[in-house]
């Protein structure tokens, strides 16, 4: 096995990587920024290694300081969790030239994978059902004449995207330029890359992802679905595992295509294929995420399986230690991301000191966290602080659970989405399952009609 990883991470998936090292006996080197000195990740790692300035670019981001903290501290591997380099096949292929493992599939499939209009045309060709569009990067005259010809409303979608960024809605054709531009600024912001692809834009369809693992043996399980459609601006804020209010039928076709896909070009990792699902249950392979996820702690609770272990024994060369029919499902689980945002105020970052912080517990109740009482947020990063998940054997037990667990979390000093959490758990429809990815942005709106709440 591996004998010491560089995380080349922060916040609550450094924290994540590093309990799964700890249980494979592999030493930890956290990296951090100067912001970022006293952050959890650094405190519980073996070592740590300063890599530059407070912002991204000069040190999440930053290839050579990464690659040179891991070398001289004798690392012979790093994880890059999600975010940052995680999705770069390019900082894989330096890492592996580097006589280093990089913990994710191997560059050439995640090259092909990772990059949205590449996927699309891989899954096209396994005879995977895509929304239609435009299926490759296009120009803005390109992109506008395949968006007449497919009919308004289309997305226009950042290859290189994640996150929710680099996407625009556009409802008609006089919208495309402006928007066109708009999304391709962002992208090169947040990618630095400009290459935008259209797609159909399908009416409220549910988010469901499958979860699969693949080894470098040519071995390949799904780990179930997940339901993610409870979104703001493109970006999850709630998921939930299994999916309620789709068939059988329809789950296991997916699964067919996840597993068809992995198998198809050789993934050697843990990944999601993500798609939509409209209401007459057709659907459409939208991305592969060919990294861990956010939200891979539904799935672990509710199949018993460590995600985080198994992708560092897959990258060390290790077959999967089970079959498809070893995977079980044993209940429900729910994921509540608690981001240090005022809700108030448009979601705003809300960064700066937690003055004092009270995390629920008990049987069924976990807890990934990126935080503690007198611990400073800095504004550089991402404001998701921690992930709150609760598992029972019904679905009903688990929404009672989360809304005890949300009651009994306490994070004094900065703003946060506990609340807003809190009351979607409330919602009938949400209580029912019956929702799709315009849920929170409808509910937005109802909200904002009463001005004591947001
Ligand atoms: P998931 O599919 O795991 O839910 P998200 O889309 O929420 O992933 O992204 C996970 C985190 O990584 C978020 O903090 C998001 O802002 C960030 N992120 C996602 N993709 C990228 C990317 N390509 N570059 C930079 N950050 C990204
Ligand atoms: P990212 O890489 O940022 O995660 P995705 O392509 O996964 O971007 O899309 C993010 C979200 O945007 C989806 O989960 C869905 O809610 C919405 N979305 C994406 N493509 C479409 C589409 N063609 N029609 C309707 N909604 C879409
Ligand atoms: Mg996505």
């Amino acid at each position: 096995m591996f004998k010491k990883i560089l995380i080349a991470n922060r916040g609550e998936i450094a924290v994540r990587i590093i309990r799964a090292c700890k249980e494979l006996g592999i030493q930890t080197v956290a990296v951090y920024s100067k912001a970022d000195e006293n952050a959890l990740h650094v405190q519980i790692a073996n070592e740590s290694v300063c890599i530059g300035d407070n912002l991204p670019k000069d040190s999440y981001l930053n290839v050579e300081n990464i690659i040179s903290a891991a070398c001289l501290s004798g690392c012979d591997a790093i994880h890059p969790g999600f975010g940052f380099l995680s999705e770069n096949a390019k900082f894989a292929r330096m890492v592996e030239s580097c006589g280093l493992t990089f913990i994710g599939p191997n560059p050439d499939v995640m090259e092909k994978m990772g990059n949205k209009s590449y996927a699309i045309q891989t899954m096209k060709e396994l005879g995977i059902p895509i929304v239609p569009g435009s299926y490759k990067p296009v120009s803005l005259e390109e992109g506008l004449e395949i968006s007449k010809e497919i009919g308004f409303p289309v997305l226009i979608k950042a290859s290189s995207g994640g996150g929710g960024k680099g996407i625009r809605l556009v409802n008609r054709e006089d919208e495309f330029e402006a928007a066109y531009n708009e999304a391709r600024e962002e992208s090169i912001k947040f990618f630095k890359d400009d290459a935008l692809y259209i797609e159909k834009f399908v009416k409220n369809p549910k988010h469901i992802e499958v979860q699969i693992m693949g080894d470098k043996h040519g071995n390949c399980v799904h780990l179930f679905e997940r339901n993610c459609s409870l979104q703001r601006r493109n970006q999850k804020m709630l998921e939930e595992a299994p999916c309620q209010g789709i068939s059988k039928e329809l789950k296991n076709k997916l699964y067919e295509c996840a597993v068809k896909a992995c198998k198809g070009v050789g993934y050697d990792s843990v990944g999601t294929l993500e798609f939509l699902v409209d209401s007459d249950e057709n659907f459409y392979f939208i991305e592969m995420n060919t990294r861990i996820q956010v939200e891979h702690c539904v799935t672990e609770v509710v199949t018993n399986v460590d995600l985080v272990k198994n992708m560092i024994k897959i990258a060390f060369g290790l077959p999967l230690a089970f079959k498809q029919e070893d995977i079980k499902l044993h209940g429900y689980a729910i994921e509540c991301r608690i981001n240090a945002e005022d809700i108030k105020n448009d979601f705003r970052p809300s960064p700066g000191l937690i003055k004092f912080l009270n995390l629920p517990g008990g049987m069924g109740v976990r807890i990934d966290s990126g935080v503690y009482p007198g611990y400073t947020i800095p504004p550089y990063y991402d404001s998701m602080i921690l992930k709150v998940i609760c598992f029972a054997k019904t679905r009903l037990e688990c929404i009672r659970k989360m809304r005890e667990a949300l009651e009994e979390l306490i994070i004094d000093g900065v703003k946060t989405t506990i609340e807003f959490q809190y009351v979607i758990l409330h919602q009938p429809n949400f209580v029912l399952g019956h929702y799709d990815t315009s849920f929170i942005e409808n509910f937005l709106k109802e909200l904002k009609k009463d001005a004591r709440f947001i």
